[in-house]
């Protein structure tokens, strides 16, 4: 068995263990499900309901007895069996647990079905388990939480009670992993976004739907700058398109067809029916066809900061990383068949150069192709797919670019590239996406005169290279733990006067530095100079300028790093350079 498996094994092992020590406290419980996920594992109760009518639930004094009574279950070693049995059989054993019974009613007629049993616990169950419950080490599992879960998902259906809990071969293990939890909480984009004063959500505006406050206003602006800046250097034309649509362009486009479920309901003006938009394409097709385009104006490159709307269900929200309304940095590039590798290849550059600048380096990059077994499913011809997987492919070779092939994967109107970027955590996070598109040009008719003075069709590409500016400024907050680089920094230095008598030095100094294009503050608070200190490494402020008595006197500033490093006195002149070149690099300091 791989090693996946064997960790799915003892996870799902342990989840049936977890099950047992449940249902010895509550007799009543009705079982939902409890499978292995990702680091661990869950299983779904129903314990029923007070005499109010509210839903029991577990309480965090309840998860400490349930491992104890685990680890009395793991020293006993016991066996699991697993059983084949009929579906008469199967309706006996589970008589009294309903949403087991659904379970057994939805199986497929002549499908196996098997039970597992360890101790006194039998389980609805196709496996594997581990041999016995001694196989569990008893050090190195952990309840870790409590969440009320929908039984199937549906909101419809009764309201079950989750424990998550995790395990792991050994208990170093499980010792790493919860280290690892505790930075990702820390990290938390949405701790941090309040802690920071960077964004909310307001039920009173609506879920889903970000506010940006001013630092991360500012650092927003940064980053569209930059992305501007360098789409202009990259050949782009940056475009504005309305945010609202007819239904009729909705409807050539087939968003109204193949998307709608994502889309919001229709609003009225005048009797014509609008909807508000979940994507740029449509507009940026019109500002094409605006007039006949000869071969030599191709390729063309359209970008847009542009702000659209898609229906998420409340449940799967999410900060900054999944939500309802948010801006993506979108480009159409319509181009000649012989200018389709360049392009591919030019976005690339512009994908690695971007990133790159936020400190992402590392990339895992997958290439979705047609299923080759079933051309039939996808539009266009062999020629014109064949020629764009082509130039993916040429233009990740020739850039080194390692990528996993996934066929079956490509949506039926074209192939694409997803870049992953890895974040300090080393966890993925899908940005770029550039994606082929053989169905938007036919459905507007979308042409070009070529050289030989006929109609051609030409290639048309999607691709955003951060994906969503919500999203990746999530991504960046996480990346980070909010101690952004200089450049991006709300606020890149604080001078922070020892005494009232200092201050006026430091207004000097202010206004110094931000002649010299960097944004500073000086806390002029009552607060001595530790405390003054230790509210910009809170803030995560890159550099803390001091300044006494000495320094007023020889016109410097002692210089603190928010990393706790004390750099002593530096002239003005000199502080000035060095932020400086931090910010021409893009350094963290
Ligand atoms: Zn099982
Ligand atoms: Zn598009």
């Amino acid at each position: 068995m791989s090693e996946q498996k064997d960790l799915d094994a003892l996870r799902h092992s342990t989840s049936h263990v977890m099950a047992e020590a449940v249902l010895s406290m509550f007799p009543e419980a009705k079982l939902g499900i409890g499978p292995p996920i990702e680091d661990g594992f869950y299983y779904d109760f129903d314990l029923g309901q007070e005499e109010d009518g509210s839903l029991i639930t577990f309480t965090a004094e309840d998860l400490g007895e349930i491992e104890a009574r685990m680890r009395d279950s793991i020293e006993a070693h016991k066996p699991f069996v697993r059983r084949e049995i009929s579906q008469e059989e199967a309706e006996e054993i589970f008589a009294d647990q309903p949403y087991k019974l659904e379970l057994i009613e939805d199986m497929e007629e002549g499908e196996v079905i098997s039970i597992y049993s360890h101790d006194g616990f039998t389980d609805l169950c196709k496996g594997p388990h581990v041999d016995n419950t001694g196989q569990i080490s008893p050090n190195a599992f952990k309840l870790l939480s409590i969440a009320g879960a929908y039984w199937r998902g549906d909101e419809q259906r009764p309201m079950l009670q989750r424990i998550y809990g995790t395990v792991w071969p050994t208990q170093e293990e499980l010792e790493a992993y919860l280290q690892r939890l505790e930075e990702i909480e820390k990290r938390d984009h949405r701790r941090l976004g309040r802690e920071l004063d960077l964004f909310s959500t307001h039920e009173e505006s609506g879920a889903g739907l970000i506010h940006w406050h001013p630092k991360a206003g500012l650092v927003r602006t940064i980053i569209e700058d930059f992305w501007r800046q360098e789409h202009y250097k990259a050949g782009y034309e940056i475009v504005y398109s309305p945010h609202i649509g007819k239904a009729s362009l909705w409807q050539t486009s087939g968003h109204l067809h193949f998307y709608q479920e994502n889309m919001y309901s229709p609003m009225d003006i005048e009797g014509q029916e609008y909807f508000i938009k979940p994507m740029n394409c449509p507009f940026h097709i019109m500002i094409y066809k605006t007039r006949t385009r000869s071969y030599r104006e191709l390729p063309l490159r359209l970008a847009e900061l542009g702000t659209v709307y898609r229906y998420e269900r409340s449940g799967v929200l999410h900060g900054l990383m999944r939500v309802r309304g948010f801006t993506q940095d979108d480009a159409h590039i319509i181009c000649r068949p012989d200018q389709i590798e360049d392009e591919i290849l030019g976005c690339l550059d512009l994908t690695s150069h971007i990133l790159g600048s936020f400190g992402f380096r590392d990339y895992e990059i997958a290439l979705s192709v047609r299923d080759p077994e079933h051309k039939e499913k996808y539009i266009g011809d062999d020629a014109m797919w064949e020629k764009a997987e082509g130039s993916l492919v040429k233009a990740l070779e020739r850039r080194n670019l390692p990528h996993k092939r996934m066929e079956g994967e490509a949506v039926f109107y074209g192939p694409k590239i997803d870049v992953h970027i890895k974040d300090a955590l080393g966890r993925l996070w899908q940005c770029t996406t550039i994606q082929f598109d053989f169905n938007v040009p036919e459905r507007f008719d979308m042409t070009y005169v070529g050289s030989d003075g006929r109609e051609h069709r030409p290639y048309m590409v999607h691709r955003t290279l951060l994906g969503s500016l919500e999203r990746f400024f999530g991504v960046l907050i996480e990346h980070y733990s909010g101690a952004f680089p200089v450049w991006l920094a709300p606020v890149q230095a604080r001078l922070i006067p020892i005494a009232d008598r200092h201050n006026d030095y430091a207004y000097r100094l202010r206004d110094e530095l931000k002649e010299a294009g960097l944004r500073v503050e000086v806390d002029d608070s009552d607060e001595r100079m530790q405390a003054k200190i230790r509210q910009a490494q809170l803030e995560k402020i890159p550099y803390m300028l001091v300044m006494g008595d000495r320094e007023v006197a020889e016109e410097t500033v002692s210089l603190r790093l928010r990393t706790e490093e004390d750099l002593g006195p530096r002239s003005v002149a000199e502080f000035v350079k060095m932020a400086q070149q931090a910010i021409a690099e893009k350094r963290d300091l």
